[in-house]
């Protein structure tokens, strides 16, 4: 894409997603707006991982969108086209399934991930961990926030090897795993 052309799609994808994810708050104990979550992932690509491909930080706003919010893939490939969907398709649960069921597929799908979506998978692990530590939802046992540190290595574990950066960062944040 023409250098002139990113910060329009980029501000697309985050006015999208912000209008889509503007009633629901994250699971900490302030309940943060959602919006910061996905804005957090595509910061963390553009400064610690050295992303500067539009289409991977558009689908890093975009990630929960279908999972999260009423917006359908018809409506993303419209908007955002065919590559961006594409990855938000690859890091988009089948909430028909149980909970449990989806947490082994994402184990069992990882090493089959495009680029693409092994860096917005990347950063998402990463983001939720940091969250996990500074601000966990609120009635989480300590159990509970270590199964989750357990179960997102296990998923990065499988990723292909994109981004040394951003694998590192991920490393740090599950360095953190909470111990008390
Ligand atoms: P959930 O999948 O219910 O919640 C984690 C998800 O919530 C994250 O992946 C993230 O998803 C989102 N999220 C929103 N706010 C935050 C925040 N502040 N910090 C971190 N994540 C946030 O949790 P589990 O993975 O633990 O649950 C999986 C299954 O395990 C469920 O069936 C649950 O009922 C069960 N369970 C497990 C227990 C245990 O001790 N391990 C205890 C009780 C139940 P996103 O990036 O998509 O926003
Ligand atoms: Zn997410």
């Amino acid at each position: 894409m023409n250098q002139q052309r990113i910060a329009p799609a980029l501000l697309d994808a985050v006015m999208f997603a912000a209008e889509r994810h503007r009633n629901q708050r994250r699971k900490d104990a302030e309940a943060s707006p959602y919006i910061n979550h996905p804005i957090a992932l595509a910061h963390l690509l553009a400064t610690t991982g050295g992303v500067d491909d539009v289409v991977v930080l558009q689908a890093a706003i975009l990630h929960d969108t279908i999972e999260d919010t009423d917006t359908t893939e018809a409506e993303l490939r419209a908007r955002f086209g065919e590559a961006v969907t594409d990855i938000v398709i690859e890091v988009t649960d089948d909430k028909a399934l149980p909970k449990q069921r989806r947490k082994e597929l994402q184990v069992e799908h990882a090493p089959h991930k495009s680029t693409g979506a092994a860096l917005v998978k990347l950063a998402d692990k990463t983001c939720n961990l940091r969250d996990i530590a500074a601000t966990p939802p609120a009635d989480w046992s300590l159990t509970r926030r270590q199964d989750y540190f357990d179960w997102a290595k296990r998923v990065v574990d499988g990723l292909p090897q994109v981004n040394d950066a951003m694998l590192k960062a991920f490393a740090e944040a599950y360095a953190a795993r909470p111990e008390s």
